[in-house]
């Protein structure tokens, strides 16, 4: 291995800067390249009629989750959250191939608990699994899916399309995850004989483990060409809508104040007196869909959410300028702290 000049560790640079860094060695655009890296898919021409959607997710033992872990909720959440990348470029999703680095004492009941979790959610949403690659690993499991998917060349949802005067649509609820994953390290562990009722928690830990891609909303969100930018909620809101402003050349206002928080979140995070505002902004792993729109297609595309059971709420606007702003009905600043970086976190597990 050839050792850069300049030493940086990935702890200095942080997910981000390594990507630009790794984009700017050689990720080209060859042919039938239509977009390439900075969105949730590559999208590519391969003369089909439909372009091909391309996506890859990576979990690591003790950065993405415990030894302890359920292995059919992993292998679950494994396929989900590719899944997810689909569901926000408003694809279907089709084939998938798994790699995984195994430590050589890991049991293999354990793997077959992830393979039955995968294979659940790959039945759910119509995937074939076809394939993949394994390695011994010397530290812990780290397990990686490439998934396929299809789209309408005029229905592929990007990054890139948001316009100053777009509303901002959040599907669902967010924070859920963040505060799930609280409680099952130590800073909410405490506050379970503190008056948290076992529904709560059961609640805000599934929606941590075994997220739901918003597959079937992508798709009927994708199917009038309305939706100007998308991207899935992986990061936590401030990060990712950070992405769409950036790619589309913009700013924006979100009112904290009608972020769609879920009640379990509202109680939890008052069992703790803290500000369930931060777990919906800054918390990661939500993976629900905040898409822009002009505000002529809002209506619109509500109902076309509510036909598959979902609901989307308007948090705020695109505008010109590159800031993004944080505020409540008064107009207060609020300022969220960042988004989910892997590398840089101490407890993303
Ligand atoms: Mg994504």
């Amino acid at each position: 291995m050839n050792v850069p000049t300049s030493r940086k560790s990935l702890r200095d640079l942080g997910e981000f800067g390594l990507i630009d860094r790794l984009v700017r060695s050689g990720c080209g655009d060859g042919e039938g390249v239509v977009l390439g890296v900075g969105d949730d898919c590559a999208v590519i021409d391969d003369g089909a009629e439909q372009r091909l959607l391309l996506t890859t997710d990576l979990m690591a033992e003790g950065v993405h989750f415990l030894s302890s872990a359920d292995p059919v909720k992993l292998g679950d959440k494994l396929l989900a959250v590719n899944l997810s990348d689909v569901a926000a470029m408003g694809g279907e999703p089709r084939h998938a191939v798994v790699a995984l680095a195994v430590p050589e004492a890991l049991d293999v009941s354990f793997l077959d608990g992830v393979y039955r979790g995968l294979r659940r959610r790959a039945a759910r949403h119509g995937v074939t699994i076809v394939g993949g690659d394994t390695t011994a690993s010397r530290s812990g499991l780290v397990m990686s899916i490439t998934l396929t998917g299809r789209v309408e060349p005029d229905r592929v949802m990007r990054r890139d399309g948001a316009c100053a005067g777009d509303h901002i649509l959040i599907s669902g609820a967010i924070g859920d995850s963040a505060a799930g994953l609280s409680l099952r390290t130590s800073v909410l562990g405490k506050t379970r004989d503190a008056g948290l009722e076992q529904a709560d928690v059961d609640y805000l830990l599934a929606r941590h483990d075994t997220p739901e891609p918003r597959v079937y909303l992508g798709r009927a969100l994708a199917v009038d060409g309305e939706v100007s930018a998308a991207i899935d909620l992986s990061d936590g809101l401030a990060s990712d809508l950070r992405h769409i402003c950036q790619r589309s050349g913009t700013g924006a206002v979100v009112h904290v104040d009608r972020l769609p928080l879920s009640s379990p979140l509202r109680r939890c995070a008052a069992s703790i007196a803290a500000d369930a505002r931060v777990f919906a902004t800054c918390g990661g792993e939500d993976y629900e869909l905040c898409i822009t729109a002009a505000p002529g297609a809002v209506a619109r595309l509500k109902r076309r959410a509510e036909q598959v059971g979902m609901d989307l709420t308007d948090v705020g606007e695109i505008v010109d300028g590159s800031e993004l702003r944080w505020q409540d009905h008064d107009g207060e600043r609020f300022e969220p702290s960042g988004g989910w970086d892997h590398f840089s976190s101490s407890d993303s597990v």
